[in-house]
């Protein structure tokens, strides 16, 4: 069984390629969940269950493919300031979800529930029940990632980020289990500060990584200087983190005994070394399901060895 730790839109390309190959145990991120309209949603725990059941808007990397958004004209119609997308069929997720929590399930069985009645073999685990989210500290003031992301595109300058709740949150047993049990555990290519982040700072999770350090590898989300989509520079700059595969190596070097970077940053692999860190040059990025599946076999290939 493989543990693979998950944001969304670029760590789903990888989950769905691993979980073709090998049995697979998916500790999604939570940190960017947000109340909304009344309802709970998760957009990288529905990210990786609408990934694996074929359901994901694949040009958008978020929500379910063909949807409309009825609703959410209807919404704005209505005057409410509904920034966030929230599709009509996608709105089925995040009204039963809620239901289902509000009569007492937790996050972990209300996942579990939608991915057995989408057909996924794969166990998708949110890396905790518990409420926490991912605060971006801006000149504009503080805000939520998503209304960061979305509401305000980008645009004010990152100051700080802060996991609130963090401190309370709990991993579930479910994925410290995962993790103790994986032979092999990888660190999805996602934003290691907004995706991956949150799950680490989660009380336990970077205890039992730690444990398992040598059968752990990281993929870097960073090509060269550049992220391959997404503000994932943005924030780490702002975290003292440096914005290159080498700086990602060091950020998860407590708890990943190796990374898989990009050919083209070869040169910085002796430098990842000297970290005590390990390091595999191949081709990182995944455009097509068959770089899914290839890099998934280049994974669990190296992490045999
Ligand atoms: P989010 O929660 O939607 O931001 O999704 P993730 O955190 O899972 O994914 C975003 C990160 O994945 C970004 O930092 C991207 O640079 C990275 N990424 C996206 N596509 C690829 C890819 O094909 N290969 C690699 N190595 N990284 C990718």
């Amino acid at each position: 069984m493989i543990a693979i730790i998950a944001g969304g839109t670029g760590s789903v390309k990888l989950v769905r390629g691993l979980a073709r190959l090998q049995d697979a145990a998916v500790i999604a991120n939570v940190g960017d969940n947000i109340w909304l309209h009344g309802l709970y949603v998760c957009p990288d725990v529905d990210t990786v269950v609408y990934g694996l059941g074929g359901m994901l808007d694949e040009e958008r990397g978020w929500g379910v493919k063909g949807d409309t958004f009825s609703f959410l004209d209807q919404a704005k119609k209505s005057g409410v300031d509904a920034w966030f997308a929230l599709g009509d069929r996608d709105l089925a997720m995040h009204v039963l979800r809620t239901q289902m929590l509000a009569r007492g399930r937790t996050l972990t069985q209300v996942t579990a529930h939608f991915a057995k009645a989408y057909g996924i073999r794969s166990r998708i685990l949110p890396a905790s029940d518990d409420e926490t989210f991912t605060i971006i500290s801006t000149d504009a003031g503080d805000m939520h990632l998503q209304e960061f992301w979305v509401k305000n595109a980008c645009r004010p300058k990152v100051k700080g980020v802060r996991y609130s709740g963090i401190k309370s949150a709990r991993a579930t047993s479910q994925v410290l289990d995962a993790i103790k049990s994986a032979d092999r555990i990888v660190i999805a290519p996602g934003n290691p500060v907004s995706s991956i982040g949150p799950t680490l700072a989660i009380k336990g999770v970077k205890k039992a990584l730690a444990r398992r350090r040598k059968d752990v590898v990281a993929v870097s989300p960073l090509i060269g200087r550049q992220a391959v989509s997404g503000p994932a520079v943005k924030y780490m700059a702002t975290l003292g983190i440096e914005a290159s595969p080498a700086g990602v190596a060091e950020f998860y070097s407590d708890v990943a005994g190796s990374v898989v970077i990009d050919s083209r940053d070869a040169g910085t692999s002796a430098r990842i070394r000297r970290l005590g860190v390990e390091v595999h040059e191949t081709n990182i990025t995944m455009r097509t399901r068959s770089d899914e599946v290839r890099l998934g076999r280049y994974l669990l290939r190296k992490s045999a060895n």
